[in-house]
């Protein structure tokens, strides 16, 4: 079973309010089990919403709050609802593919922290969580 970013498949979840829809995810989910999560959402954070990026491992919105303790518990309860369908369906979670660069789903690049499109080498909150249990996590530039 794949897990994917519930924005890359057209759910209006992006902190802005739109979504990252893109074919090619699409086409590789074909064949395939998958859950699709929005972490931030699943922490309780309202769509739209202000935009967000990790500093010195503390993840902050523009506005200055430090949102850390929401998306590890957003990216915990997503975690727990993949394993849960998994074994629903006596999978295994192969797979996640994860909206590039944000601050929850990012993986290997994130926003550096000072909203200024620049970007460093890191993980978001919910793709860290992912790989620390093993599950290999793309993001949908390498679909
Ligand atoms: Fe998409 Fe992940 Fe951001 Fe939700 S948290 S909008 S799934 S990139």
């Amino acid at each position: 079973m794949y897990i994917v970013s519930a924005c890359l498949l057209g759910q209006n979840c992006k902190y802005n309010g739109g979504n990252n829809l893109n074919e090619k995810v699409i086409e590789k989910l074909k064949g395939h089990s998958y859950i699709a999560l929005c972490p931030e959402e699943e922490g309780g954070a309202p769509t739209p919403r202000p935009p967000a990026e990790i500093r010195e491992g503390r993840v902050y919105n523009v506005e200055g709050r430090d949102l850390t303790d929401e998306l590890q518990r957003g990216a915990e309860k997503s975690l727990a609802r993949a394993e849960d369908e998994a074994r629903k369906s006596g999978e295994r979670l192969e797979l996640a593919i994860l909206k590039a660069k944000s601050p929850s789903c990012g993986c290997g690049q994130i926003y550096d922290g000072t909203f200024s499109h620049k970007v460093v080498q890191g993980n978001g909150v919910f793709a860290e969580l992912l790989l620390k249990n093993g599950i290999k996590v793309i993001s949908e530039e390498e679909c």
